[in-house]
């Protein structure tokens, strides 16, 4: 069976119409062999604007259903996520190139997102705070915010979409969803897999969760749309710029998820086997193409001999190809302009007396763009390395201060993960102070990718700024008003200002 056959299985499967993925001008194209999968009818900006009109209706409906009964559409959704788990994994490593395990895992992190959102369906509250007037009671209340516009990027085509939605849903918001122009086979799955939910939840308003495929253009209608309180854009910092500013112009709010140029700190007692083992997942999973993914990495002078040859040695000898055909760890890159990127890099990198090892295209499966993954080792901090290149590149530099290591790591526009390698005490808690690392993930003696749903998700600088996912993320997805009530027969002013008439 053809992928471009297994796929149209797939979706049919799922309930999704066949004319959804057929006879349409956009393409949708599988990394693993670049064969052509399905031509789709794209939205424009006219069908959005329908669609958030759409929404917007949908609001005024939602946002009275008690949250603990909106909890019971996410558990619904969860529910049917485990159902189609291997149908929808399966798409994610044919549209995305990930290996199995890591298109499984995409689904389960959705399923435990879903999980999370259910119970947090009984714990949205606020503060009681005491007042300084007497007779007063103050408190804050959480409303839901309206319509959320979800876009998100093609190396997470599902999970990015579900941890937004998850909170989005029980909050009280509906959700318009445009995923990247790169996955939007796997988009449609998904979208059909919760419609399956709300078909069983019953009472939903129409409209509650709304999938528009399409490029930028489509896109870019949320974006200005003042009817879209709130933007939650995951894709790369050059995105952000231009749609974090079209937010701000109209007073919304966005949560902003960008590109990533993490690294990881290797200092002299670290576990090194347990070191290389993270360094390899970090670095050479996905094939280089996670926001987390490890892509820095500063090597302790006094291990630095020991320990950069074999992790050459490991590099060599990965096995990289069809992860659908092989038991390969590495797959493809996503495109023919990811690997054109990542050769740039490297030319750019040696340019600046980077000395190379890997990088090279691997031609085993025909129609794909296969690389080994690329050590540079490298003797100061420079562009290339101090971008991010959406491809498998690690750039590895010596350190004698650990301070100085810290300055190196945080020295980059980037602040989304980061990671210390390290026994001593001292080390790691000066790592995750405040004079450690300035990411929104640290880490002790894992790898900066494969976070976990429970923790706030997201970084700082060039990174955006956004938290999503788990803690109190949910708090971006809701208004706040705070409320004064005075149960007394006076009238009491704050800060004692007398206002006698
Ligand atoms: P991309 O920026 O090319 O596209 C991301 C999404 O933004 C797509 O849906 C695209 O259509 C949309 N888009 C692009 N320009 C737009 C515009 N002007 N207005 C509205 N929408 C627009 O990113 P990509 O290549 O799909 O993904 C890779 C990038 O995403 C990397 O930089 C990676 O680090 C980043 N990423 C970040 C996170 C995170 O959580 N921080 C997670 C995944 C990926």
């Amino acid at each position: 069976m053809t992928l471009t056959t297994e796929t149209a299985t797939i979706l049919t499967g799922l309930g999704v119409d066949t004319n959804r993925f057929t006879g349409g001008t956009m393409e949708s194209f599988t990394p693993l062999t670049g064969e052509r999968l399905a031509e789709l009818t794209p939205d424009t900006a006219a069908t959005t604007q329908e669609a958030i009109a759409r929404a917007k209706a949908a609001f005024t409906a939602w946002r009275l259903v008690p949250a603990p009964r909106r909890g019971e559409l996410v558990r619904l959704w969860a529910e049917e996520l485990r159902a189609a788990k291997a149908d929808l994994g399966r798409l994610v490593s044919i549209e995305a190139g990930k290996i199995p395990s890591e298109g499984l895992g995409e689904v389960q992190e959705m399923i435990d997102i879903c999980d999370f959102a259910v119970g947090l369906s009984r714990q949205i509250y606020g503060l009681t705070i005491a007042t300084e007037r007497p007779g007063h009671r103050m408190m804050e209340t959480w409303h839901p915010l309206g319509p959320v516009g979800i876009i998100s990027a093609f190396n997470f085509p599902v999970a990015v979409w579900s941890w937004n939605t998850a909170l989005a849903l029980v909050c009280g918001n509906p959700v318009l969803w445009k995923p990247s122009e790169k996955t939007p086979l796997t988009a449609i799955a998904a979208q059909a897999v919760l419609d399956r939910a709300l078909a069983r939840f019953g009472d939903a308003p129409a409209h509650l969760a709304q999938l528009l495929i399409g490029g930028p253009e489509v896109g870019e209608a949320l974006v200005v749309s003042p009817d879209v309180p709130l933007i939650s854009a995951t894709g790369s910092t050059r995105m952000g710029r231009i749609v974090g500013p079209k937010v701000a112009a109209r007073f919304g709010r966005s949560i902003l998820e960008l590109g990533g140029n993490n690294a990881g700190i290797v200092c002299p007692s670290a576990d090194l086997d347990m070191t290389l083992r993270a360094v390899a997942f970090g670095a050479m999973g996905t094939a280089g193409q996670r926001c987390t993914s490890l892509r820095r990495l500063f090597v302790h002078d006094s291990i630095y001999d020991a320990f950069v040859p074999r992790l050459v040695k490991a590099y060599a000898s990965v096995r990289v190809g069809n992860p659908l055909e092989s038991d390969a760890l590495v797959g493809p890159l996503i495109d023919r302009a990811a690997f054109e990127g990542m050769q740039a890099a490297l030319n750019a990198a040696a340019t600046m007396g980077g000395k190379l090892h890997g990088g090279e295209r691997v031609e085993v499966p025909p129609g794909g763009y296969y690389v080994r993954p690329a050590i540079v080792e490298m003797t100061e901090q420079v562009a290339p390395m101090t971008e991010e290149t959406f491809a498998p590149i690690l750039y590895v530099q010596r350190y004698s201060d650990f301070e100085q290591a810290i300055a190196l790591q945080n020295g980059v526009a980037a602040g989304l993960s980061s990671s210390v390698f390290t026994r001593d005490l001292q080390e790691a808690e000066l790592f995750l102070s405040a004079a450690g690392s300035d990411c929104g993930i640290a880490n002790v003696n894992i790898g900066t990718s494969g976070a976990e749903i429970g923790g706030a998700f997201g970084g700082e600088k060039e990174t955006g700024g956004g938290r999503e996912s788990g803690s109190d993320a949910w708090k971006g997805y809701m208004r706040r008003a705070t409320n004064t009530v005075n149960y007394s027969r006076d009238l009491p002013l704050a800060q004692g200002v007398v206002f006698d008439i």
